[in-house]
């Protein structure tokens, strides 16, 4: 707890001031953030430091495993993740959503793991059922792989999945209709610091090069 408090106080004094700017037009003309940002809770997974943003730049919802639940009608079941993808897109008219996942992730590990072992902590088992879809599309075209790489495998695949999730939201459907908003899956590999996106067209993930802009 000192560190963060220390860290409030250098944030203060150095960030804070430096931007001063930037925070009276954010306090003033409230957010425009260009994209959401769907990722995970891992602690090594930051989108404003991966991006180099700044704050006001990403509307971001994280949660274990970056799920996104297909839509619903019944609203109150949807954890959430519904009501932030509805408001980005609805009020924040945000042009991109990014899913993201990333390398050693704790939540597609544990899509593995027996799931009689989470009598203690029934919200992550109801939670984690999100990945069946997903452990599904795995075993059934890589069936032979380590299990290092099916971890890997199970994350990127897993964004696809997410993304195609967020296209049965009426809001999403139509803007990306009306051309107003694109969905993209992004994967971060935590020690190479190397982010990914899927191509569509050559049904694989790339680097994405800096200079790009
Ligand atoms: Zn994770």
């Amino acid at each position: 707890m000192r560190k963060l408090i220390a860290g409030i106080h250098r944030f203060q004094k150095r960030y804070w001031s430096e931007n001063r700017e930037l925070y009276r037009r954010l306090a003033e003309h409230g957010q425009f953030p260009e994209a959401l940002f769907i990722t995970c809770c891992d602690s090594r997974v930051d989108p404003l430091t991966i991006t180099h943003g700044e704050p006001g730049d990403l509307f971001i919802l994280r949660n274990i495993g970056n799920f996104v639940p297909p839509y619903k009608e019944d609203p109150l079941d949807g954890c959430g993740v519904g009501a932030a993808v509805e408001y980005a897109v609805e009020h924040l008219e945000v042009r991109d959503i990014i899913v993201c996942g990333h390398s050693d992730c704790g939540a597609m590990k544990a899509l593995y793991k027996d799931r009689n072992k989470f009598v203690a902590t029934p919200h992550i088992a109801e939670w984690l059922r999100l990945g069946d879809r997903t452990m599904a599309v795995v075993s059934s075209n890589y069936p032979d792989r380590s299990r290092e790489e099916r971890y890997e495998i199970t994350a990127e695949e897993n964004v696809l999945l997410q993304m195609e999730n967020l296209r049965t939201y009426p809001v999403v459907i139509k803007a990306a209709q009306e051309g107003k908003l694109h969905v993209h899956a992004w994967f971060f590999e935590i020690g190479t610091g190397t982010i990914f996106r899927y191509s569509p067209e050559k049904e694989q993930f790339e680097p994405i090069r800096g200079e790009e802009g």
